[in-house]
């Protein structure tokens, strides 16, 4: 073993297990404080124990998640299956010995809502469940009628299918707690004025249909100017994203609590997003849950440029061989940036079997740069407010 590395952990003696606890626990754990939680789509497990020994350290509460296109039965995009991304998790967790955090599947997203997509959604659900996931996020935000008359009709079809799939997870948790996300307008959704944000109406509606059905979700994931990924400028370059509507964001919470509906916000999208822009001006306590993806993958592939440059440079030319093609007309840096991601299935033996030196870089960063998320989010000693909450009786 080298010296000098921060995160190495190797006593395994202890026979305590540090598996995920029901999300609800947590996000209910929480309610009330000025905290959000740091949810992140860990696209390449090895940021995995830096990041829980950052939370550790600060005794802060972390979801970690895939979403389906990331993490389903054939792998995804990162090669990993809902019981591949457990397994890694729970390793890590158990390696910095924290056990305040909770496994989600993210976006597990249906696009028309038809039976067959149905049923091969609770088959992914099925396979979330046995693996151990404790906290599930359904996206039907993509289905929306366009032809109704009313909010509610607007919303028929996602509150359908949303219904259908939360009482599937819930059948197959067997009375176990589970934390439930669910989503209304689709994130990064643009029309000819640009994105389309949701409206209070419409998050209150929703909630207030699910709760008629007997579901209730302890987070409402909404578009309020947020996109997935990076934000470039017109000449392709990674710009910081400045377009979260923050006024919109606090008139749904507020809206929510007017109508005496119980449910935190999801924030999507935070890659980005300046950091002291969240420490001083994020709404923390609406928003209780702020997920955090493409960042991690940059710190990964920005530790493989010095560390694995033969491997970065495979990674690169494979990328833009197999997409040059499909972007005319735009630049290699973004066509790069956008579609690097495809990458990690294709190099996924090659990225897991790198040096301990390499990973030891990737260890300390994502431990860096997680202490400066949890700062930035409030989250800072909110760990053991869920041990003690989640020694108390639910009512
Ligand atoms: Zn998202």
């Amino acid at each position: 073993m080298r010296e000098g590395c921060i995160h190495r952990s190797d006593d395994f003696m202890n026979a305590k297990t540090y598996g995920p606890i029901p999300g609800s626990a947590i996000l209910k754990g929480i309610a009330g404080k000025k905290a959000i939680v740091m949810a992140a789509n860990v696209r390449i497990a090895t940021v995995a124990q830096g990041i829980f020994q950052a939370a550790k350290d600060t005794d802060s509460v972390v979801f970690m998640e895939l979403a389906r296109s990331e993490c389903d039965l054939k792998g995804g995009y990162t090669g990993m299956t809902p019981s591949d991304f457990s397994k890694k998790m729970q390793e890590a967790a158990q390696k910095v010995k924290f056990g305040t955090w909770a496994l989600h599947a993210d976006h597990i997203t249906i696009k028309k809502g038809d039976a067959a997509e149905v049923d091969g959604t609770k088959q992914l659900i099925d396979a979330q469940v046995d693996a151990g996931y404790t906290s599930f996020a359904i996206d039907a935000s993509h289905i929306f009628n366009f032809e109704g008359k009313n909010v509610r009709e607007e919303l028929s079809e996602n509150i359908r299918v949303t219904t259908d799939l939360a009482r599937h997870i819930k059948s197959r948790m067997k009375g176990k707690e589970f934390g439930l996300e669910v989503e209304v307008g689709e994130i990064g959704r643009k029309d000819t004025d640009g994105l389309i944000l949701t409206k209070p109406a419409e998050a209150v509606e929703f909630i207030k249909a699910l709760n008629e059905n007997d579901v209730f979700p302890d987070v409402i994931a909404i578009a309020n100017g947020s996109t997935h990924g990076h934000t470039y400028d017109a000449n392709g370059n990674v710009v910081a994203q400045l377009s979260i509507d923050i006024p919109q964001t606090k008139a749904i919470a507020q809206a929510l609590r007017d109508n005496h509906l119980s449910v935190g916000i999801a924030q999507h999208g935070i890659t980005g997003t300046p950091r002291e822009l969240i420490n001083l001006h994020f709404p923390k306590g609406d928003i209780i849950k702020g997920n955090v993806g493409t960042f991690w993958q940059d710190v990964v592939f920005e530790i493989l440029k010095v560390y694995e440059p033969a491997l970065y440079k495979n990674i690169q030319d494979w990328t833009l061989e197999k997409y040059r093609p499909l972007n005319p007309g735009k630049k290699d840096n973004q066509i790069f940036d956008g579609n690097c991601k495809m990458a990690i299935k294709e190099f996924f033996k090659d990225i897991y079997s790198v040096d301990e030196e390499t990973n030891c870089a990737i260890r300390a960063r994502a431990y860096a740069e997680s202490l400066v998320f949890f700062r930035a989010f409030g989250a800072y000693k909110t760990a053991s407010l869920i041990k003690k909450s989640a020694g108390r009786k639910t009512p």
